[in-house]
Formats: structure tokens, sequence, C-alpha cells
């Protein structure tokens, strides 16, 4: 007797029955027009009511269809309700939400050209027309990854790869440590990068709106002495949306001979938009960027675009090399896993891929801009009301603003009566040292009015 595939593998009444339920409940969810926030729960209460669903003898699809759609969902905030403005929310098209459930419905594997072809050429096809846009060279290329953090981490290893092999080849001795500049508003990823990769941060000071500039770049450099592998600007601050002098900066980097890296993950999206584009002038000089899909290209979570100006730089660093690989690493294929810190992957950029084709890039710039103008409405309004102060002028689609007299716990009341009520998440942040809060506008539902009616709550 050879063995069965067990039931789980198989098809049956009851797998057909969870597969029109999964399909109803997704239908559901996206059809929500505006979709409820919801809110977090504590672990007693969820203790108290989702334990113990994962037993020997299971409880059935339905059953546990019914505790996530009754107790664990409303548990999850609805990063896409127009009211969640906090942090970056998300505002995935309804055809990248789709293609999403295709893709997982599908077993690609996206680390080899010989296993996804189709797929990583469509991803690729994706990877080039960011590139054309920020104006890099058609041989440039990478690879999806899961997020900023580890687009970030992996261009970093890939420019310090490329240095050392330089200073091997010159015949200098590694350095006693290796740095990289950024400014003090950069991403507390590049900070968790450091920390990986054991090489320091030199910071750079800002200007008074909050850029890094040539001068400022010119000034670390000076301080830093020897090791240094790279400089970072950001194309979009994420407390602000400031987009650093990119072509200063980029031009100081070529003349030390220096990676260029563009942390793009929030802001770069904002290339796309006629009135925003001339702020990302020297784009084009990158080594490396990124930007991140589930942001503000109305993607699901989790994407992240990392390309390179030259890819076998990237490859160089990041190839694993294993016994059972071989036959995948000696094809001279193009295998998406070479180009960053991970191997096995989903086919993640395949939902902006499905969208782009669908809508076309014109609908993108448009959405862009939709925001961008929110943003421009509602730093007006905030203008305009005395109890009311913009601590710095939006430039992309972040406002922050102060109301006069209000401490953290005043902030802290209002959103939570804000989140309560189900109208939106608005938490508190601060900017040295001074409470404030802040919009973070990509969804194209997140209108002005929404926006104002929620300041006129706050007293
Ligand atoms: C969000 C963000 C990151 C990190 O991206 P994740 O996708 O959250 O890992 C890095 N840099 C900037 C500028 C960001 O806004």
């Amino acid at each position: 007797m050879f063995s069965d595939t067990p039931d789980m593998h198989s098809s049956t009444p009851e797998t057909d029955a969870l597969r029109e339920a999964i399909f109803a409940y997704a239908r559901t969810r996206m059809a929500y027009d505006p979709v409820p926030l919801d809110s977090p729960q504590t672990l007693e209460f969820l203790k108290d009511h989702a334990s113990g669903t994962v037993t020997e003898q299971g409880m059935g699809g339905i059953q546990a269809l019914k505790v996530f759609d009754e107790v664990l969902a409303p548990a999850c905030l609805s990063t896409d309700h127009p009211g969640y403005v906090s942090f970056i929310p998300t505002a995935p098209t309804e055809a990248a939400t789709l293609f999403d459930l295709v893709v997982s419905a599908s077993s690609i594997y996206g680390g080899s050209w010989m296993e996804g072809a189709g797929a990583v050429f469509a991803e690729n096809e994706v990877l080039a027309w960011l590139a054309a846009e920020v104006g890099l060279p058609e041989t440039s290329g990478g690879v999806f990854v899961q997020g900023g953090t580890l687009g970030n981490l992996s261009a970093l290893v890939a420019a310090r790869h490329t240095a050392a092999g330089e200073r091997e080849r010159a015949g200098l001795p590694r350095p006693l440590r290796w740095k990289f500049i950024c400014s003090t508003e950069a991403h507390s990823s590049l900070k968790s990068a450091a920390a990986v990769m054991d090489v320091d941060i030199i910071k750079a000071q800002v200007d008074g709106e909050g850029r890094l500039t040539g001068e400022a770049v010119r000034s670390a450099l000076a301080e830093a002495g020897d090791g240094v592998f790279a400089v970072v600007a950001t194309a979009g601050t994420t407390n602000f949306g400031i987009v650093d002098r990119l072509r200063e900066v980029g031009e100081i980097a070529k003349s030390n001979n220096l990676w260029f890296h563009v942390d793009g993950a929030y802001g770069l999206a904002a290339i796309l938009a006629p009135e925003t584009r001339h702020l990302f002038d020297g784009t084009e000089l990158a080594d490396s960027f990124i930007v991140d899909p589930h942001k503000w290209l109305f993607a699901p979570f989790d994407a992240c675009a990392l390309v390179y100006r030259n890819p076998s730089l990237a490859k160089a660093a990041h190839t694993q090399h294993g016994e059972y690989l071989d036959t995948l690493t000696e094809s001279g294929d193009w295998n998406p896993s070479d180009y960053a810190y991970n191997l096995t992957r989903r086919v993640r950029g395949l939902p902006l891929w499905f969208s782009l084709a669908t809508h076309g890039v014109s609908a993108y710039r448009k959405a862009v801009s939709q925001n961008i103008q929110v943003a421009k409405e509602i730093g007006e309004y905030i203008r305009g009301r005395a109890d009311l102060r913009l601590v710095r002028e939006p430039e992309l689609s972040v406002v922050v603003f102060e109301k006069l007299g209000w401490q953290l716990a005043d902030y802290q009341a209002w959103s939570d009566k804000l989140l309560s009520s189900g109208t939106g998440l608005v938490v508190p942040s601060s900017h040295q040292g001074r409470p404030n809060t802040r919009f973070a506008i990509v969804n194209p539902a997140t209108t002005t009015h929404l926006l104002v009616e929620m300041l006129e709550t706050m007293e």
C-alpha cells in the first residue's frame, strides 16, 4: 500500500464550501465604502474571545473564519480607511488587491527566473518603468522586497561590498569603521541597517526646512574621516514629507566616489506628479533607490521596489551559494533573490503591475496629484485658523501642525475620541520635543472635507 493524500490537500465538499465562504468574505471586505475603521483590542479581550483555536482536531474552516470575521478582524485597524491618516496609511486600488488574491492562489516562486519567469518579467517591467521615471539607465534593475527597511539594508550592503572590493583592488587596508552619511531626519530603518551591518552613521544637519543640502554633506564628510562608503538622501521624509537637495547631495557623493542611495520609500512616488516632479531633480545620479508601493503607489502590503544603477554590484554582494542552488546561480538567468537580502520570495510586485497595466500610468499621476492637492488645501485651512499652526509648510502630502496651548495629553485625548467614534486615526507626534499631530495623506478617499471635520472636533 502506498500512502494517500491527506484530507486537507484533497478537494472535498468542505473545501469547496470553504472556498466560496472565503471569496464571499473577500468580496464583502472589498465592497465596503467606507470600510469600518475598527479598533485595537487588549490581549485580555482576545484571550477571552479567540483563544483555543489551535487544537489537535481543528475547528473547521467555516468556524475559524467566523472567529476571524467576528473577533480578530475587528481588532485590526483598517489602514485603508479614509480617516486613517497617521504613520503612513495604505490605499490599494481594487485591481491591486484583487490581484494579490491571484498571487496568493498561484504558488509562484519569485526567487528565480527558472521557476517564476513570467511573473518576474512582469515585476521587472514595473521596476523598469520606475527606473525610467527616476532617470536611471535601461541597464538598471532590482527586486521587490518586503519593505523599505529591507530595501535600505540591501542597498547599503551592496554599497559597502562595492567599496570593500575597490579598496582591496587598490591595495588599501579595510577601514577601522565603515560609515555612511544621512541626515538627522532620515528614517529609523537606516539606524537599524547600521546596527545589523555594524557600521557607523554620520548624521548631517538639515537646513531650516528640514532638508539635507550639499553643504551639510560636505561638512559631514570632512568630519567623518576614513571609511565612508555611501551617502543616503531622503526623497520625502516620513515625518514631514521633505525632499533633500538630491542633485547637490548626489554630486558630492559622485565627486567623492561614494555610493549615492535615495530613500524614497514614502515620497518618491511624488515624482509622478507634474507639480512636484522638480523636487526630485538629481535622482538620476542615484546608484540605488527605493520606493514602497504599499505607501503611495496604491498597492497592498507589503512591497518595496529596490532598483540599482548597476545590478551586477548588488548581485556580487547578495547571491547565496549553496549546493542545491547552484543550478540556478550558474544559469546566468535574472534571479530576483540575487539582488537583496532574501531568498524565497512572493512575487509581491505583481499587484502593482496588474493595477498599472489596468489603469495606466496617468491614473497614478492623477491620484498622487490629488493627495498633494488635499494636503495643500488642508494646509491653507490650518493657516486660516487662529488656534492652529503649521509646523512646516507641506511639500508633498504630509501636514504637521500644532494646536496652540495643547499638551501631549490633549492630542492623545482627541486621538482617542476620533478612534473610538470610528472617525479616524490621528495619533500625536512631536518635533524637537514639542507635541504636535500630523496628517499623512496617501488615500484618494481622504478628502479635505473629512479632514476639516476632524479639525472642527479639536476643542
Ligand atoms: C516607511 C519608510 C521606510 C521603511 O519602510 P518599511 O516599508 O516600513 O520597512 C524607510 N524610509 C522611509 C523614508 C520611510 O518613509
